[in-house]
């Protein structure tokens, strides 16, 4: 693949409409042009094709929609109008986003980073929107736009001196790109383009590891490290979306390359005391490189650095970096951290970060366990995320020490309270992706998906109570018969026999376990397929050097013991475990002590105290 110009990008869309005349593509018929022709084997679906319907991820994406468009926009302005010297009503947001108090020395994050997570905000209301076609979030997005825009010079003032200018940036830049994509805001692109010729002067000349930045303390604050490995990722979608070659130019310059992607590329685990989540986060900076540039190199990068994640530093929960780093593989770094910290997964960051990879990387290789891992971060973490409050009162960390508890963050406004709403938007276009043969089901969940094709409308819709249920329902509506395939994710511990039937008949194509099943037939309206997948209990273990600290698994879900100290099982009894009341999601073991322990996934606890492992007796 080569970057393409514009005149090679006509061909590239006239040959992606051939194809669509062809294979009849769904939702590539909405495919807008693009100055990068995306050859990913899986597309996207706009957000507008997916309705999540009732269920804890349609909750989310409510809750998180109805917050940010009741914030008052004076507040969320505040900051930027303070530093302009403009008049700035409305109460101050609090927390890290004001613009003073902070000190390392008191741990008072108070005005750790004013203003960081307002291009977010935008963010998740561009994407609310894309979802939604509400009015007053367009409207709201507009006065935000605009309210910003008056507040920027042509220096950006607003960065002189500040803490974290390639943090915020990036930020502003996701927001503003999205306003244009999303919600079509008519001056969204040219203050981006305003705020990223400014911005340059307070940025270094290049990505920065932390071993660099370490080495040239910012000189008002002792908090060096900022995230400029990100950037990459808005600056290309910038450059697609705008078609300048500034970003272009600037995207390829804060490639974190020498320090972190040739390292990763070549297999090398370089993850080792990084910052975590704005690590996994250049995974995509990675992809995006990938798109736009067609380098394998940070194709490789990012699919090695994704494995590295997963073998080395991640939780049975799928979550990974206790206090927000990587630690040193082999040593037993995980199982030692349940004893160290309560800070053991930034949540909402984490799982906005890991979505985003996994989706992709989904896309390029069609292969489910990317599917799994993603439904792993979404079931025993963020769905038990607490939704953000009016005040800023925000979910930060899962917490899996030997006794755990879930907890308010203690400043409000955190960076997870910018990524929750982008995520639980995200979530429509994680749940189904499309190939030029037909649809990918890759969650289950109560949703739809609806795409027409020339004059026919077509529409899945899955209902399910997964997972606590393992039964999986799809019915198929057509205004005609069409023939295509509908692929289903099989996840790879759904052993021995899945089954898959449609209209009541049990499938005979391949239904293998860590697989997409692929049913191909000629759809018509009324059309049923079940799936149906074991899910037996396992245990896992936190890593080889804690062999008897193990975690117990039901499919996708995460039990965890609900006690006031780390119980003792032995290892049969801890996999007899039974379903106590399958609505609430409990279970019962019997301890080693011979009482009853109730097992609770993540979602549904509360403020009880847990354990997330559990000691095996030996
Ligand atoms: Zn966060």
């Amino acid at each position: 693949m080569q970057p393409i110009n514009r005149r090679t990008f006509v061909k590239a869309a006239a040959s992606v409409a051939g194809v669509q005349a062809l294979n009849a593509i769904p939702a590539l018929a909405q495919m807008k042009p693009r100055l990068v022709a995306d050859s990913t084997p899986l597309g996207l679906f706009d957000y507008a094709n997916v309705e999540l319907h009732d269920g804890p991820m349609q909750r989310q994406f409510e809750e998180n929609h109805a917050r940010f468009l009741n914030l008052d926009d004076n507040r969320m302005l505040k900051v930027f109008r303070q530093v302009a010297g403009l008049p700035a009503p409305g109460e101050d947001m609090g927390g890290w986003y004001d613009l003073n108090g902070f000190s390392l020395e008191r741990n008072d994050f108070h005005g750790f980073i004013g203003g960081h997570a307002f291009g977010q905000y935008v963010s998740g209301l561009a994407r609310a929107y894309a979802v939604t076609g509400d009015e007053a979030t367009r409207q709201k997005i507009k006065r935000l736009i605009k309210g910003y825009g008056e507040t920027l010079d042509a220096k950006a003032k607003f960065f002189v001196d500040y803490r974290l200018p390639a943090y915020t940036y990036d930020k502003l830049s996701c927001g503003l790109i999205d306003a244009h994509e999303y919600a079509h805001d008519p001056l969204a692109l040219d203050i981006h383009e305003k705020l990223t010729r400014a911005v340059v002067a307070y940025l270094p000349e290049k990505a920065l590891s932390r071993a660099e930045q370490r080495s040239r303390p910012h000189k008002s604050t002792p908090y060096t490290w900022d995230e400029t490995y990100t950037l990459p990722e808005n600056l290309f979608l910038a450059y697609q979306r705008s078609g300048k070659p500034l970003y272009l130019d600037m995207a390829k310059k804060y490639m974190e390359d020498d320090t972190y992607f040739n390292p990763l590329a070549e297999g090398n685990n370089v993850l080792p005391f990084e910052h975590a989540y704005s690590h996994v986060n250049a995974f995509s900076s990675a992809r995006q490189a990938y798109i736009t540039l067609g380098s394998e190199k940070h194709l490789r990068a990012a699919k090695n650095g994704f494995e590295m994640l997963q073998k080395t530093q991640s939780f049975a929960t799928g979550g990974w970096g206790p206090n927000e780093a990587f630690g040193e593989p082999g040593v037993g770094q995980l199982g030692d951290s349940l004893s160290q910290t309560h800070t053991s997964f930034e949540t909402p960051c984490g799982a906005y970060g890991h979505f985003k990879i996994t989706r992709y990387l989904l896309r390029v290789t069609k292969d489910a366990r990317y599917g799994d891992s993603m439904e792993q971060v979404l079931y025993n973490t963020i769905l038990g995320a607490w939704p953000i409050q009016a005040d800023g009162t925000s979910f930060y960390y899962s917490d899996y020490a030997n006794t755990g508890k879930k907890v308010w963050y203690k400043d409000k406004w955190p960076c997870c309270s910018g990524t929750f709403p982008q995520l639980a938007a995200d979530y429509h276009v994680s749940t189904y992706l499309r190939s030029h043969d037909g649809v990918y089901v890759n969650l289950f969940t109560p949703s739809s998906v609806h795409w027409t094709d020339g004059g026919s409308k077509f529409q899945l819709t899955q209902t399910t109570r997964y997972p606590f249920d393992n039964k999986i329902e799809i019915q198929i509506s057509a205004s005609q018969p069409h023939e295509h395939t509908v692929y289903v994710r099989i996840p790879a511990w759904a052993t021995p026999d899945p089954v898959v039937m449609v209209n009541g008949r049990t499938v005979t194509t391949q239904v293998e376990p860590g697989s997409f099943a692929a049913l191909h037939n000629t759809w018509k309206d009324g059309d049923r397929i079940q799936v149906e997948l074991p899910m037996p209990l396992r245990l896992e273990m936190v890593d080889a050097n804690h062999p008897n600290l193990v975690a117990l698994v039901q499919g996708p879900l995460v039990l965890m013991a609900i006690a006031d100290s780390r119980p003792t099982f032995d290892r049969q009894a801890l996999l007899q475990a039974r379903a106590a009341n399958n609505e609430r999601g409990d279970w019962t073991a019997i301890s080693a002590s011979g009482g009853d322990v109730a097992m609770r996934p993540f979602k549904k606890i509360d403020k009880e105290s847990y354990s997330t492992y559990v000691q095996i007796r030996s």
